[in-house]
């Protein structure tokens, strides 16, 4: 797999968990996004609950095959 190299510098921004292999849609009505990664599962999207858990935009951003 080719390496993304935004995931060795610090981000200015969340990145898009809709492109990320670690995005799931939820069968839960109440939280409909997902982090199989990290276990969240919110209504926002996952990047947005790891900042305000760690004040830090998540590293862990993989994107999608079909996207490159
Ligand atoms: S690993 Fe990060 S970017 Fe990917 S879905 Fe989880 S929170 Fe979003």
């Amino acid at each position: 797999m080719e390496e993304n190299k935004l995931d060795r510098e610090p981000r200015s921004r969340a990145p898009d968990c809709i492109k990320c292999i670690h995005f799931k849609i939820t069968w839960e009505t109440s939280f409909p996004r997902s982090c199989a990664l990290f276990g969240i599962k919110c209504r926002n999207l996952p990047s947005v609950e790891v900042f305000r858990a760690t004040g830090q935009h998540c590293p862990s951003f993989q994107q999608k095959e079909s996207i490159k």
